[in-house]
Formats: C-alpha cells, structure tokens, sequence
C-alpha cells in the first residue's frame, strides 16, 4: 500500500537532521561536509541523464554534457593536462574512475602485472579481480610513500610480462602520503614500458595547490588518473572523475541505440553529479578553491601541535589534511567518528572541521590519557 507522504518526509527529514548534527564531530573521512546546495532543489524533479561520453550528442538528449564538459576541463587543467590532451567523464565515484583507468592500461599492457603500494586503497585490489589483472603490492616506506627501490626489484623480477602497471597513491588513506610518480615510472621501467595510473581521489586537489607540487600529476608524466568529487569539495552526492590521456583510449566504441560514442563503464550517468559539481566549483572559483584547501592545510598543522600537547604522539606528511595519532580510548574514537588502523587512527581536516572542534577533540583525547593513566 502507499505510505503517508507526509510521514515519510518528516521521517527523512529527521534522518538528515541527525546526520548533521553529528557533522562537525565527523574528523575520521575525507568528506567535506561544509556545502549548501538546497537552492538547488528544483532540480530533484528533473531527469538529468549523461548518457554515454560527455562529448557526444545522445537520442534522448536530456542531458547536462556541458556542465560535465566544463568540470573536466576544470579537474583536467588541475592535474596538469594541456587542453584536449585528456579525456575524461564523470564516473559514480574514484572507485569506477579507477577501474577505467586499469581497464585502459590492461589494453595497453595486456600482460603486464599491475604495482600498488601496501597502502594503496583496497578498491585497487578489486579492481584487479575484475579485470583478471595480477596485482604486486610493493612494500611501502615508514612516510607511507611507494618505496622505489623495492618496485624496481619486483618489476625486474617479472620483466617478461611486458612491462609494468603502477598505481600511484596521491593521499593514501591512512598516512595522506604522496607517491612521486617520477621516481616510480624510473623504478618500474626495469620491467620495460610503463603505465602509471595515479589514484588521486583524495589527495588531487590538495598536491595541486601545495606549492611546490608534487610530481603527482599529468605533467609529470601520468596515463590516467581519478579524483573524487565529494572529498575536499564537498557534495552531496559521490562523484569520481576519471582523466585518460586521449591517445590511449580505444576507438570510439558507442551504443546505437543511444546514438552516442561511449567509452565510460556505464551508459546512464547522473547528469544531477555534474551539474551540483559545476554549482560547487562556480561557487569557489579558483581563488575559493585555493583558500580552501590552504585553510585545511593549515587546520591540519594546528591539529598536529593541539595533539602533541595532548600526548597522541600525531604523524603529517607534509602538505596533507591527514594528520595520525595513537588510537584513542573507544569512546573517543565513536564521539568523534574516527578512522583507525591498528594502533593509529586519524582524522582528516577537511572544510568542515573547525579549529575548535580541533580544540574539544584535543581536550578529549588528553581526558581519555589522564583516565588511563588513573
Ligand atoms: C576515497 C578513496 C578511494 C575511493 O574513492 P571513492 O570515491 O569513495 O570510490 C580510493 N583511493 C583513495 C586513495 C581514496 O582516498
């Protein structure tokens, strides 16, 4: 039987009023959750479908393809990309983008085993099970970077697969660490030609306004890359942007009944993503964008020095909103909904996190040592 309108939307209402009072307590994930697109609310009563490539015109014409155009010339220009030197669409998230990055370089390399750190994303490893990929994890060094030396002596070891598959991590999720792709292609060429893949999902945005970069990007050589759309920036919906340099994509393969070319690993693709994302970074402009992500960088170096007065012995790579700290008590960690790994956990600073709530969760980290200590 039908519900009670009505009811259902004070019940969802009631939902989103929870979640966000719980907002500024969330330190532990990368989502940004300082954004406000409610003026945007007509568009939930339109269907907004990216059938298909971005560039391409489709049957049911009933997209938001130049807003999408737009954003990806926007990501392309932040990870170092000439004008049309990439293609790109906007995926469900990083973890689609990548696996279209691995499934462009399996085309490419079709023998060849693919190199990810121990601190690469698990989605890497599934990724490879899908694409019947082998996957070597590469040991990493104590800052959390790729350690070269030991790629270049795996890759040796395989040389006869036909060269080399990297996945470079720009902000690896437990340490924020930024590998040099440089470094990483020279390493790896020990196996012969090289592809490297950079999963940028939560470190794109920030590598591109720290000065100097890191050798993280296109301009530093990368084949393809992805960056999430709904960390640093902040969105309601999850969003990853895939960039693939233009001369490695397969021909236009294309749907018939769509009339469009499609080299994306959907068909229907929100048009609603693209066009909140385009509304996010019109908003920020590029000035906005780079305010931002300084802020949050320098929330990151307060956090280090409030939690080194409060004894958690805190860890940040340079330039990163990841700042780790010696796992707190449980009720610390549920209060202030961190992400732990072992006996680390850490919180990322992202735009909503604010100097004091840095200040309380510091407050409480040094309670939860006295009480220890008792
Ligand atoms: C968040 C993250 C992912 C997964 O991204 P989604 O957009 O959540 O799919 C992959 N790799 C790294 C390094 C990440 O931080």
């Amino acid at each position: 039987m039908p519900s009670d309108p009505a009811a259902d939307t004070t019940h969802l209402h009631q939902l989103a009023d929870n979640i966000r009072r719980e907002e500024r307590r969330v330190l532990g994930f990368p989502g940004n959750l300082d954004f406000s697109l409610e003026n945007l609310a007509p568009l939930l009563g339109v269907f907004f479908n990216n059938l298909g490539d971005p560039y391409s015109p489709d049957a049911a014409n009933l997209n938001a393809k130049p807003y999408e155009v737009a954003v990806l010339e926007y990501f392309a220009a932040v990870a170092g990309a000439q004008p049309r030197e990439v293609y790109g669409y906007v995926a469900s998230s990083s973890s689609e983008a990548l696996l279209h990055g691995l499934a462009t370089a399996r085309r490419m390399l079709p023998a060849a085993y693919v190199y990810a750190s121990d601190q690469a994303h698990y989605s890497i490893r599934r990724a490879c099970e899908l694409l019947g990929m082998e996957l070597v994890t590469v040991a990493s060094c104590p800052n959390g970077t790729m350690n070269p030396e030991d790629l270049r002596v795996q890759a040796l070891r395989r040389r006869r697969a036909g060269g080399a598959i990297v996945v470079a991590t720009c902000g690896t999720t437990m340490l924020g660490a930024v590998d040099d792709i440089t470094a990483l292609r020279a390493a790896a060429s020990a196996a012969g030609e090289v592809y490297v893949h950079v999963d940028a999902a939560g470190g794109g945005l920030v590598a591109a306004h720290t000065h100097p970069q890191p050798n993280w990007s296109f301009a530093h050589g990368a084949d393809s890359l992805n960056v999430s759309g709904h960390k640093i920036l902040g969105m309601p919906v999850p969003a990853g942007i895939s960039l693939v340099r233009h001369e490695l994509l397969s021909e236009t393969a294309g749907g018939e009944y769509i009339a469009a070319t499609d080299r994306t690993l959907a068909c229907s693709r929100s048009g609603l993503a693209s066009l909140l994302l385009w509304a996010r970074l019109r908003s920020l402009g590029r000035t906005g964008m780079a305010a931002l992500v300084g802020r949050c960088q320098e929330v990151a170096v307060y956090a280090v020095d409030r939690l080194e007065r409060a004894g958690a012995d805190p860890g940040l790579f340079p330039g990163s909103l990841t700042v780790t700290l010696t796992r707190p008590p449980t009720w610390v960690v549920g209060k202030w909904h961190l992400a732990c790994a072992g006996e680390r956990a850490h919180l990322v600073t992202v735009g909503h996190v604010t100097y004091a709530a840095v200040d309380e969760f510091a407050a409480d980290v040094a309670a939860a040592r006295c009480e220890l200590l008792a």
